[in-house]
This record gives C-alpha cells, sequence and structure tokens, in this order.
C-alpha cells in the first residue's frame, strides 16, 4: 500500500512515521509513506500557501492550487487516483471500521488542513472523503493524518507479526480487549487470575471473551447495542 501526505510539516510527519513499527516496516518495503511539503508547490515567491478569507472574518484559508499542484504532480504517474482524504473536524468519525476499509486500498492521499481550513473548491474537485479523528479541534490535520496513517498502516499485510494481532484488539469485532497480564505472577500483592497460569487453552480462550464481553458492557454499552444490531441483521 501506499500513503501521501500533502502538508506544511512534513518533518514532523517523517519523524512519527520512522518510528517503531510504522518505520520498520517501511524500511522493509511492506508500505510506502511519502510526506510532501505543500509549499514546494506554490509559485509565491515567498512561498505562501494561505491567504485572507472571501466574506472577510478571522484567520486564513489555505488556497486551494498549491495543494492541487501537490496532488497532481505526486500522483500524475498513478495508474488510477488514489482515494483522498482531507483531515477535518467536519468530516466522519474515524474509526476501526474505516481503518479496514482504507487498508485495503492500493493508495491514500491525506491532506493536513491549517489556519480555517482549505478553500472549499479544493475539497469539491478532488477529495473523496473527509475525516474528523473527533469531537474537538486541533491547529492542523497533521495530528490527526498521522493517527489515521498509523491506524491503517499496522493493517498492512506482514506489517504486524499476523492478522490475529488486530482481529483480537478492541473495536476490530466490534468489542473491546480482554485484559491483559505478565511476570511477576504477583506484583503489589495482585496476582495474575488463575485461568492464565493453567496452561488450558480452551478455558483461556472462554475467559477472555467472557472478560471482552464484561467489559465492553461496563466501559462500552453502546458497543455491544450496535454489535447486537449488527449481528440481528446478518
Ligand atoms: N475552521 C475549521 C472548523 O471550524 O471546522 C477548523 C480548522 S482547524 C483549526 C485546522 C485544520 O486542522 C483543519 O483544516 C484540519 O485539517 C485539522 N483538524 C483540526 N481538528 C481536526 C479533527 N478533529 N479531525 C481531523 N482534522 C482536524
Amino acid at each position: 500500500m501506499r500513503i501521501d501526505i500533502a502538508t506544511l510539516f512534513p518533518e514532523m510527519c517523517e519523524r512519527v512515521l520512522s518510528e517503531s513499527i510504522i518505520g520498520r516496516a517501511r524500511k522493509k518495503g511492506l508500505l510506502e509513506i511519502n510526506c510532501h511539503n505543500i509549499r514546494d508547490y506554490t509559485e509565491d515567491k515567498h512561498r505562501r500557501v494561505d491567504d485572507s478569507p472571501y466574506g472577510g472574518g478571522m484567520g486564513m484559508v489555505m488556497q486551494a492550487e498549491p495543494i492541487f499542484q501537490c496532488f497532481s504532480k505526486v500522483t500524475c504517474g498513478f495508474a488510477q487516483k488514489p482515494h483522498v482524504i482531507y483531515m477535518s473536524p467536519k468530516g466522519e468519525v474515524f474509526s476501526q471500521k474505516k481503518a479496514v476499509e482504507f487498508s485495503k486500498k492500493e493508495s491514500i492521499f491525506i491532506i493536513c488542513g491549517h489556519y480555517e481550513g482549505v478553500d472549499q473548491r479544493l475539497i469539491d474537485e478532488i477529495v473523496d472523503e473527509e475525516i474528523s479523528i473527533g469531537d474537538y479541534v486541533l491547529t492542523g490535520g497533521e495530528l490527526p493524518a498521522l493517527v489515521l496513517a498509523d491506524a491503517v498502516a499496522r493493517l498492512c499485510d506482514g506489517v504486524l507479526a499476523s492478522p490475529e494481532c488486530f482481529e483480537q484488539e478492541s473495536h476490530f469485532s466490534g468489542l473491546l480487549e480482554y485484559p491483559h497480564y505478565t511476570r511477576p505472577e504477583v506484583w503489589h500483592g495482585r496476582e495474575v487470575p488463575e485461568v492464565l497460569l493453567s496452561g488450558h487453552h480452551k478455558n483461556i480462550e472462554s475467559w477472555r471473551r467472557e472478560q471482552s464481553l464484561k467489559i465492553t458492557k461496563e466501559k462500552r454499552p453502546d458497543l455491544l447495542a450496535d454489535r447486537e444490531k449488527f449481528l440481528e441483521d446478518e
């Protein structure tokens, strides 16, 4: 899979995406991620990419043309248009389901806004969907783009040891994950649940399943209700 990020802060994105699991996966060639500086695509001699809003009001707006030029030049050799995502607090709230959907795409192109956001005409021209990472407003689209890229990249083939790594995790099947324990067996007087020391795989599996349901019921009853509805509709 290929992920392109159009941003005013490519070093910020590059730094995060060069670390840990995603950094190693990139080095192994399991996925390609490129961070592009939108300022490299402006014709303004001062490298400006924003201007004041028509109609007046506070703040600046990112101009359509530099982002459009960035998109056109980066994707000109592509066999097909990548899925274009604009990170925006007005978008659909990101979820594991969306991450799975994006991970199946050949290529995604993410646009990070700044200031008051980007000229609406750019969104109308090239954006396939607007995605929010939650109902709050950040200064720029870089952190949201990194959240999205990380969640999508870890689902790509070979990035994690096996699909089981994410299939049992919170949100994948609509439930929250069971609790984890590691050495020592007793810590601050707190013991590891006995069943986990039993070596009895079937019992461990059913304990984990029960815990998963219990935790979801306690912490996120909304997820359980959604899941029941989904199973009924199936
Ligand atoms: N004026 C915009 C509004 O009220 O909807 C907010 C602009 S925000 C200060 C600047 C940029 O940060 C946005 O263009 C977007 O790319 C990014 N951003 C901020 N909050 C976000 C969120 N919750 N999810 C995704 N992107 C966000």
